[in-house]
Formats: structure tokens, C-alpha cells, sequence
């Protein structure tokens, strides 16, 4: 299970993932988060407000 060695690290992972982004409803930065992400507290990395998702909205998906 060896074959393919310098396969990207990060090729499998992103094949199972979307992300999105959107505005922070607090300080308006655009913001992308994961799918993986969306069941756990995230923050703002520009206001440090943490982000309820059931008020952004979303501008669109990188799938
Ligand atoms: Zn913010």
C-alpha cells in the first residue's frame, strides 16, 4: 500500500473538504472556513469574535 509515495499530503484530504467563505457578521473581514470545521467554535481571525454561522452570509464555495 506503498505505491504512490510522493503523493501530495494534502490531496486526499481536500478532496473530502469544501470550504466557504464569508463576511464576519461582526467586523466584516471576508472569512473561509472548512467543512470539517463548521461543528466546532470558530473565531474570527480578525476580530476574535467567536462566529455564529447561523448568521453570516455565505458568499460562495471553493467546490
Ligand atoms: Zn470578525
Amino acid at each position: 500500500m506503498n505505491n504512490t509515495p510522493m503523493h501530495c499530503p494534502g490531496f486526499e484530504a481536500n478532496k473530502s473538504l469544501t470550504s466557504v467563505t464569508f463576511k464576519c457578521p461582526s467586523c466584516s473581514k471576508t472569512v473561509e472556513v472548512f467543512s470539517d470545521e463548521f461543528d466546532r467554535p470558530h473565531k474570527c481571525p480578525g476580530c476574535k469574535q467567536q462566529i455564529d454561522f447561523t448568521k453570516v452570509t455565505f458568499e460562495g464555495s471553493s467546490a
